[in-house]
């Protein structure tokens, strides 16, 4: 579905409505979220609270990681299941309404699941991914002809009857998390950008957001380890198959050595597909029982495909992830190479 269609009249007044007879309001996105779900999520808690009145709250499977933790606005309430799982089944329970952002389905808030499918409440789902879940869930808004969820919950924020078109109505906090969350998951405008996504990066900026505190607050506070742990990875670990296929794996053992946090290793798949020959690129995390597979392609080359063939996981046709278990999926975390150099032959010959 194109973003003009997603957006249609009808679909907005209803948007409108299940906000205006909701009391207590649950946002969500996916596990382990990055900035889009962040900033989607961290942007419309903060409309529904300042210019709706709701009690608005977010919850998520897990907390941020540091390098994102700063996107969520003082003072917005966010519930994080591994800090706080109870209350974070009681709000669920307890929520008249329910957001699910940045993600496909249910299945991808991991703990959350049960809880989520287990409300009678009405559920919406704004989405950028392939595939949406649409059974479960009251109103779908879903299309993936563009950047982020932030970009989407843009377009529909904007459309609804309070803001009227002028996103100047937005409360400050939440048009700053757009941008940042757009300026994330496009990596700064370099993948997933349309036509709409500089219109409304051009929009948010006229309504006053500083781009340079965002940009500041993303790309400039990293931790030293952070960039010696890059280049690490990329002089000594990557390898790149006959077949274009170039992939890093941050064992345990990596990890340790740079004191790496969570989230610390976000856009280094990206850097192999600059060179040449290399058509897709694959970075593994090693987690206790299977490693976390961050999956990039250059076009032609479906990182979904793989993500959903190889790996239990989607996304995006360029951009994907999922898990490698073992000993499901392989024997030992050390058979991981073996495995990913059969992808290569597999996949990209
Ligand atoms: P990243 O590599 O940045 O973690 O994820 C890239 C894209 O793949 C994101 O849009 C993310 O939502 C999606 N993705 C990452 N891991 C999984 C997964 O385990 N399952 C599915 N379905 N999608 C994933
Ligand atoms: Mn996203």
């Amino acid at each position: 579905m194109t973003l003009i269609a997603c957006l249609h009249t009808e679909a907005i007044l209803r948007l409108d409505a299940l906000i205006e007879g909701s009391r207590s309001v649950t946002v969500a996105a996916h596990t382990h979220p990055d900035g889009d779900a962040l900033g989607s999520v961290s942007a419309l808690v903060c409309y529904l609270r300042q210019r709706r009145g709701k009690d608005a709250v977010a919850v998520l499977s897990d907390s941020p990681a540091p390098s994102v933790r700063t996107i969520i606005p003082d003072g917005a309430p966010f519930l994080f299941q591994d800090r706080e799982p109870e209350e974070c089944l009681a709000r669920i329970a307890g929520s008249d309404l329910l957001f699910l952002l940045d993600c496909n389905g249910f299945s991808r808030t991991e703990g959350l699941q049960e809880a989520f499918e287990a409300s009678p409440a009405p559920k919406v789902l704004i989405d950028h991914h392939l595939n949406p879940e649409r059974e479960g869930f009251t109103l779908v808004f879903s299309t993936p002809e563009i950047s982020s969820a932030s970009e989407l919950l843009h377009w529909i924020l904007r459309e609804l009857p309070d803001i009227g078109g002028n996103v100047r109505k937005f409360p400050p906090e939440t048009a700053r998390a757009l941008l940042t969350g757009m300026t994330t998951d496009t990596n700064n405008f370099a993948n997933s950008v349309y036509p709409s996504t500089f219109r409304m990066a051009s929009d948010l900026l006229e309504a006053g957001v500083d781009r340079d505190a965002v940009l500041s607050a993303l790309y400039n506070q990293y931790r030293e380890n952070r960039v010696r742990a890059m280049g690490f990875l990329q002089y000594e670990d990557m390898r790149i198959t006959p077949e274009g296929l170039a992939y890093m794996i941050a064992t345990r053992a990596v990890r340790e050595r740079f004191d790496l946090e969570d989230g610390e290793t976000e856009g280094l798949v990206n850097v192999p597909l600059s060179i040449e020959r290399v058509k897709m690129s694959i970075l593994l995390k090693e987690e206790t029982d299977h490693y976390r597979v961050s999956i990039r392609s250059k076009k032609g080359w479906s990182a979904q495909r793989v993500a959903a063939e190889r790996f239990h996981g989607g996304g995006h046709e360029n951009a994907s992830g999922g898990k490698l278990f073992w000993p499901g999926d392989i024997p030992a975390p050390e058979d991981a190479a073996a495995y990913l150099e059969r992808i290569s032959r597999e996949c990209l010959s």
